[in-house]
């Protein structure tokens, strides 16, 4: 026995599908957090920029041109509202000589800014190694350089408590939106694997329970996948098959003691009665007890016949046959019966075909015999050759009492007769369709039987010129 644990194919599957969800979330949630955090850098880098460019204007614009001076009643205004947002100010005229410094006015808020975005932004990307930097802009008016502003904050950029507020919700929408999809996934994985892994397991049940002999056994109810309703409907096939091949084992088994016990008996009962000396041992009473010895032989050598036949051990010795030569020589094994009945026989047509001499002439003559059989005097028999572009054909004809529809599936069958009693009277077994079948399977081609709308019925025999 293996000693891997087996895992059931629903728990395979509800892990297998699980997994897939959970790649599937991640990936998405991974590519698209980059890609909107990538956008928001951008537009966050963007945002600075016209802030800078802004804060340079507004600057500008306390440069009175008329009077070449600079207001510094609003530079202090500008530059503290600056500092809160996080850049640290320097003002100078175009001597270079200091206007408005943001550190002189407030060294503390500058240190406390700087260590705030330095620290909250070294947090939050430790790797992007940001540092305050200051970069140097010219104040122009009206097309004259009047002075220098330098303006540092954090590089590459830095984010507000806004812009943090912002990009943890989105995060958590992210996170969110992922664990959901995952547990829906997760769910709706088992559903599926439930739903597929029933029928199976359900099958599994069937098969089990036929094993043990129990051939009425059905499996009940459809699915809307395909593949498991065709298993559902091939298991119930089995199950009837298998059922079917059982009744015929045991119609076989009672079907042999019968035709055993009839010959067994009377050469019993006459061998005794002639060694008792009650008879005598006449020429007609010794020749009736080898007739039936002989019934007794050609059963078991059909059933011979049969099992070397379905073996599927069958060597062929193919040989170029008219089909037609061996038709009118196999009427012949028949003449007697055909005089008797009166019937009216012939051979249409003619092709040939490379087969097993013998094997073929024994399929027509299991098909002639059931014809000459199943007609009754003054009927008609004919064997029609005929061929198509792929397959040479050969059909047996009658106008004897047909075949029932009910009957058409199972006469190819081991010991099936369609009407038990007469055909056993007539000296059927059931083995002579068979034998064909298994004769014509061998060969490569295919055997039908159909009921003829003027009554009787028609056997064909299709033989593929690939094969032959
Ligand atoms: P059997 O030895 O009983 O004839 P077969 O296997 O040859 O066995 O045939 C099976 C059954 O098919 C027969 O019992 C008979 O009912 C039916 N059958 C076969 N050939 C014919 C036919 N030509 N006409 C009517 N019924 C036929």
């Amino acid at each position: 026995m293996s000693a891997v644990m087996k895992q059931s194919l629903q728990t395979k599957l509800s892990l297998h599908i699980a997994l897939v969800a959970l790649l599937t979330v991640a990936l998405i949630g991974v590519l698209s957090n980059v890609f909107v955090k990538r956008r928001f850098e951008s537009y966050i880098v963007q945002r600075q920029q016209q802030k800078i460019a802004d804060l340079l204007s507004r600057v500008e614009q306390q440069y009175d041109p008329a009077a070449r001076m600079w207001d510094t009643g609003f530079l202090h205004a500008i530059g503290m509202y600056a500092l809160r947002d996080g850049y640290i100010v320097k003002v100078y005229d175009r001597r270079g000589a200091m206007l408005w410094d943001a550190e002189d006015c407030d060294m503390a808020s500058c240190a406390q800014i700087v260590g705030e975005i330095s620290q909250k932004m070294r947090a939050r990307e430790p790797l992007a190694g940001g540092s305050f930097t200051a970069r140097d802009f010219p104040l122009t008016s009206e097309g004259e350089t009047v002075g220098k502003i330098s303006v540092s904050h954090f590089t590459p950029y830095f984010l507000s408590d806004g812009d943090i507020l912002f990009m943890d919700a989105l995060n958590s929408l992210f996170i969110g939106c992922g664990l959901l999809s995952l547990a829906l996934a997760v769910a709706l994985g088992r559903l599926l694997a439930r739903s597929v892994s029933f029928p199976i397991r359900k099958a599994a049940g069937v098969a089990k329970r036929m094993s043990e002999g129990d051939y009425a056994v059905r499996m009940e109810g459809g699915s809307d996948i395909r593949e498991l309703d065709e298993l559902t409907l091939s298991v119930n096939r089995l199950a009837q098959a298998l059922g079917r091949q059982e009744t015929l084992r045991r119609q076989l088994t009672a079907d042999i003691a019968h035709e055993l016990r009839t010959p067994l008996t009377t050469v019993g009962t006459h061998i005794e009665a002639m060694t008792e000396g009650l008879w005598e041992p006449t020429r007609e009473r010794l020749s009736s007890c080898r007739e039936e010895i002989e019934r007794i032989g050609g059963l078991v050598s059909d059933m011979e016949g049969l099992a070397r036949a379905e073996s599927g051990s069958l060597k062929l010795e193919r040989d170029f046959v008219s089909l037609r030569e061996l038709a009118e020589k196999t009427f012949r094994g028949f003449e007697a019966q055909i005089l008797e009945k009166h019937l009216t026989v012939s051979a249409e047509g003619d092709c040939r075909a490379r087969v097993d001499r013998k094997r073929m002439q024994q399929v027509l003559a299991n098909l002639l015999s059931n014809a000459v059989k199943y007609t009754p005097p003054g009927g008609v028999v004919r064997v029609v050759l005929s061929e198509t572009d792929d397959a040479v054909l050969l059909a047996v004809e009658d106008d004897g009492i047909g075949i029932s529809p009910e009957d058409l599936p199972f006469i190819f069958e081991r010991f099936y007769r369609a009407d038990k009693s007469r055909s056993r009277a007539s000296g059927g077994s059931g083995i002579g369709l068979a034998v064909v079948r298994s004769i014509v399977t061998a060969h490569g081609g295919k055997v039908t039987a159909e009921p003829l709308p003027e009554g009787g019925s028609r056997f064909q025999v299709a033989l593929s010129k690939k094969e032959t």
